[in-house]
């Protein structure tokens, strides 16, 4: 007998899993609104122009080599990375307080900074992340050593932020808390703080010395505006006096380059001083989790970032990508009302980002699936980057039977 007969089998991924019953599924009118990845109005997957091009480049280039990458990764995309996240003047940069690790995605990302935090940050801490959130986080951070406790962020009735409930929350949570706040475009539910409910949480935190930490996977994704979508971390970043935090930063949906693994983790500290320790424990902690990062996906941001056409280019085709997507919000809520759905779908139209959280309870998602083989994850959660014109209609008529 194996050594392993008494391993318990973990319930699959809620997401990933959702993939392959999808996949098996032999029915023509299948729909996967499940993961978060973007599609084109043909359902197919995207590749931006621009990487496309720098692809061929390097396939061509004799001079491309397969060598190790720095344990902390390449300089120049470290520095132009943090350069899209800050801004390319921002004050924390200037005075080199800011302490950029090149990682694996946004995941990857997380879990360094939760490492690091599990063994440098106060003893004890207790990691507050939102009520509903990305649902990794519950894995990440406690398999780093980090407890999770939830804040309160969405309400149900009102289909919106609960600012005055997160705020009441992040005010009685333990002094010196991390605090895990999406950038933009929160997942699953699409609704962001404001700019003045921004400042009111920047005010809670400060006041209860939390540590915030960002977790950046849809910058430019939200509005299609690189500036607008990192507004919160840059009010954050700028605070006097100055702020510890951090930013992990994901370039699979902004870049469409969701396997090659490309991201960043930058650690905002108070004084420059620190930042040589800091950076010298994080990159302990890379080392021994997977020795250094991958280098193919990190050559291509970095030309594009560096390149003042290629980035316009890339801004334009981010443009396309979440213009597509606002656009099938506004496909999606004219079909319920056409089709007479009841209820109030405005959500569908202000919701912020890559996702609508419908509100379709857990039944109605599974009658959904069993149905009309459309896939979404139980809480309702439906991808508009996956939707295309002409499952628009389908979509909104399944919606009518399921909640009638
Ligand atoms: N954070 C959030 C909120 C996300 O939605 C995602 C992607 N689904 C990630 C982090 C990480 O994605 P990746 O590791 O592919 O960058």
């Amino acid at each position: 007998t194996s050594v392993f007969a008494s391993v318990p089998e973990a319930p699959q991924d809620p997401i990933l899993g959702l993939n392959e019953l999808f996949r098996e599924d032999p029915s023509p009118h299948k729909v996967n609104l499940g993961v978060g990845a973007y599609r084109t109005d043909e359902n197919r997957p995207y590749v931006l122009g621009v990487v496309k091009r720098i692809e061929q480049e390097m396939a061509a280039d004799t001079a491309t080599v397969h060598e190790y990458l720095p344990i902390e990764g390449w300089p120049e995309f470290r520095r132009l990375s943090a350069h899209l996240v800050f801004g390319a003047d921002a004050p924390a940069l200037r005075e080199e307080r800011v302490v950029t690790l090149q990682s694996l995605s946004g995941t990857g990302s997380l879990r360094v900074v939760a490492e690091f935090l599990a063994h440098f940050y106060r003893p004890g801490t207790v990691c507050c992340i939102p009520q509903p959130t990305w649902g990794n986080h519950k894995n990440i951070f406690p398999r780093a050593g980090l407890p999770v406790r939830e804040y309160r962020y969405y309400d149900d009735a009102n289909r919106g932020l609960d600012y005055d409930g997160m705020v009441e929350d992040l005010e009685a949570a333990p002094t010196g808390s991390i605090v895990v706040l999406h950038a933009c475009a929160h997942n699953p539910t699409g609704a962001d703080p404001d700019m003045q409910q921004w400042q009111g949480v920047l005010e809670v935190v400060r006041r209860r010395r939390h540590f915030p930490l960002f977790d950046c996977a849809y910058q430019g994704f939200a509005s299609g505006s690189f500036e607008r979508d990192a507004a919160a971390i840059r009010l954050f970043a700028a605070a006097t006096p100055p702020l510890e935090m951090a930013v992990t930063q994901s370039f699979a949906k902004n870049m469409g380059l969701y396997g090659e693994r490309v991201g960043a983790l930058h650690v905002v500290c108070a004084e420059a001083a620190v930042t040589r320790a800091v950076m010298s424990q994080l990159k302990q902690v890379a080392r021994a989790m997977y020795s250094s990062p991958p280098g193919h996906g990190a050559a291509i941001v970095t030309r594009v970032l560096r390149d003042p056409a290629l980035f316009a280019e890339w801004e334009t085709e981010v443009q396309v990508m979440s213009g597509r997507i606002m656009r099938m919000r506004r496909e999606l809520h004219q079909a319920l009302q056409e089709n007479g759905t009841p209820g109030n779908w405005g959500h569908v139209l202000t919701q912020i980002g890559m996702f609508s959280f419908t509100g379709l309870s857990a039944s109605q998602c599974l009658y959904l699936r069993e149905r009309y083989y459309i896939y979404m994850t139980s809480n309702g959660r439906i991808s508009m980057a996956g939707l295309t014109s002409d499952k628009v209609r389908y979509l909104a008529d399944a919606m009518k039977d399921a909640v009638l």
